[in-house]
């Protein structure tokens, strides 16, 4: 039977959802249940794909081609399990295949309204598909009390009623804040978000509380008889050392049991937690360190290169060594007398994706100090693509190289991709077409060179990974850059669009066309970081 779990916040954002819905899949699944991940954005914004990374973090991408909020990529790391387009969806795109469906005449001559029409097709959307799981979970975004959330809490609370409380259940995430003038931890707070929650008709089964320190147990009395739940039912969430740590901290405090005790399922199963000790103990105890310098535009808030974070992360668990990251904004580089002597004191530079002018030339100019100085490079999407630029500029001698994506370009060795094939479809782009949803997004497979270096990390010849861009380096090039040394060694299948370069004489330096950050997990490292990480480990003992 499947079974419906909803998580929802209250006093502040940011108290970590996503994570704590992650750990419970995780949890889940240590007892022998399948599970399967879901986010409901509130926002107006039909996807998070044309929002500012530095407003909104990164967008998260999924096999088949949906740009996603980033808590899908917790949800994927934590349990393995690949998130679909059918896993997130925002007020923005619900309003948009309801009013489609008007347009067609779909709703026979009905007055369209919040209740019936937007509450029933949230539903629909978190009940369509997964009838193989056993439990389906379920975060809705932002804060209860806010206004956009409004209809997605009424849509759970009346899944709440239609499924009954043997096929749901509701876990309220809040704070317990400190107050040190007063010396005492507040439950104020937790008391009015869930009085809010009520108010709207949802009455929570467990509340999850973020806690600098332990509960007193008087306190935990009062918030169980002020919020209307058992007392066994109030969860201390702790501060941990690591995310990787949540899923244990959590068993501990008896998240799941009571998730399972609500279900009457508690006896069935003991959860198997190996995996995440020995994640957690490796984490805790490296046997050193390497430092990577992320040169990219959105440094200022690091959630915008989340998954490349957490996969530098895995190449370090590989290596058992800890990564140390120093983040440097790319436009620090621009200028021609930009000083790049602080990348003498790391072991390796990631480039990540980006998009626009500003903040290239650095990028381009930390591609060539990490060629010259035979230093751990590795370019992504972006950071391929000014790479390339760079050894054209710089090693093929085309002095004129640019890329389209910033106008008009004497030698465009990066252009506008307008048409490709898919499978056996041909997807077409207008360069004056929408910006959201257009891109290179998705899947793709691609072909390595036998004996190539990237063809010995993937151990394979044939890999797919995950696209997310709208420019590609121009095939017609590759002769010219090929005679100085840079081999196109990840081709697409038809042979016309160059997906992976390496340098020949250099001892790590590889550009990638997709991101593999986005397929990379703690339990199964993505084989480029490992590798990149294992070249920096051996650049840090040669200083
Ligand atoms: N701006 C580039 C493009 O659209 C790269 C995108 C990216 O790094 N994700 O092709």
């Amino acid at each position: 039977m499947k079974r419906h779990i909803f998580i929802t916040g209250g006093v502040v954002s940011s108290l970590g959802k996503g994570i704590a819905s992650a750990a419970l899949g995780a949890l889940l699944q240590a007892r022998g249940y399948s599970v399967r991940l879901r986010k409901l954005d509130p926002y107006l914004n039909v996807d998070p794909g044309t929002m500012s990374p530095t407003q909104h973090g990164e967008v998260f991408v999924t096999d088949d081609g949906a740009e996603t909020d980033l808590d899908l990529g917790h949800y994927e790391r934590f349990t393995g399990v690949s998130a679909s387009r059918a896993d997130n969806t925002t007020t923005g795109r619900i309003y948009q295949s309801i009013l489609e469906r008007e347009r067609r005449g779909d709703y026979l001559g009905a007055t369209l309204q919040v209740i019936p029409h937007v509450t029933d097709a949230i539903k629909d959307f978190v009940l369509s598909g997964a009838d193989d799981v056993d439990f389906v979970l379920c975060e809705i975004g932002g804060t209860v009390g806010d206004i956009e959330g409004l209809p997605f809490f009424e849509a759970i609370r009346q899944l709440g009623q239609e499924l009954g409380p043997e096929r749901c259940i509701f876990i309220h995430l809040t704070l317990l804040p400190y107050i040190a003038a007063a010396g005492e931890m507040k439950t104020k707070p937790t008391q009015h978000s869930v009085k809010e929650l009520r108010s709207i008709g949802i009455q929570p089964d467990i509340l999850l509380c973020r806690a600098p320190f332990p509960v007193p147990p008087e306190e935990r009395r009062k918030i169980a008889l002020f919020c209307n739940v058992r007392p066994e039912a109030v969860i201390e969430a702790l501060d941990v050392a690591n995310i990787y740590d949540v899923p244990l901290a959590y068993c501990e405090k008896g998240l799941d049991a009571e998730v399972l005790r609500h279900f009457g399922l508690e006896k069935a199963s003991t959860p198997d937690l190996s995996k995440w000790k020995d994640v957690s103990s490796a984490i805790a105890n490296p046997d050193g360190a390497v430092t990577i310098a992320i040169v990219g535009k959105y440094v200022a808030l690091h959630d915008a290169y989340k998954s490349v974070v957490e996969a530098l992360m895995h190449g370090g668990l590989a290596n058992r060594v800890k990564v140390n990251l120093k983040w440097i904004p790319s436009d620090r580089f621009d200028s021609p007398d930009a000083d790049l002597s602080e990348l003498d004191e790391v072991d390796g530079v990631l480039l990540p994706g980006g998009f626009g002018e500003r903040g290239a030339l650095g990028k381009m100019r930390a591609a060539g100090y990490a060629r010259r100085h035979k230093l751990p490079c590795f370019g992504i999407c972006y950071g391929m693509q000014m790479a390339v630029i760079e050894l054209a500029r710089n090693l093929a001698g085309i002095e004129n190289a640019g890329t389209t994506e910033f106008g008009e370009s004497g030698t465009p060795i990066v252009g506008l991709m307008s048409e490709w094939t898919r499978g056996n479809t041909r997807e077409v782009r207008a360069k004056d077409g929408d910006l959201g949803g257009t891109m290179r997004l998705g899947a793709y497979p691609a072909y390595l060179t036998a004996n190539s270096k990237v063809a010995d990390i993937y151990g394979a010849r044939e890999i797919s990974e995950r696209h997310r861009h709208r420019y590609e380096v121009n095939a017609a090039h590759i002769p010219e850059l090929e005679k100085h040394g840079v081999l196109f060694s990840g081709m697409s299948p038809d042979g016309k669009l160059p997906e992976i370069f390496e340098l020949t004489e250099h001892p790590w330096f590889v550009g990638v066309q997709f991101h593999p950050e986005l397929k990379s997990r703690p339990f199964d490292p993505h084989p480029l970081f490992k590798s990149f990480i294992q070249a920096a480990l051996e650049q840090s003992r040669l200083v």
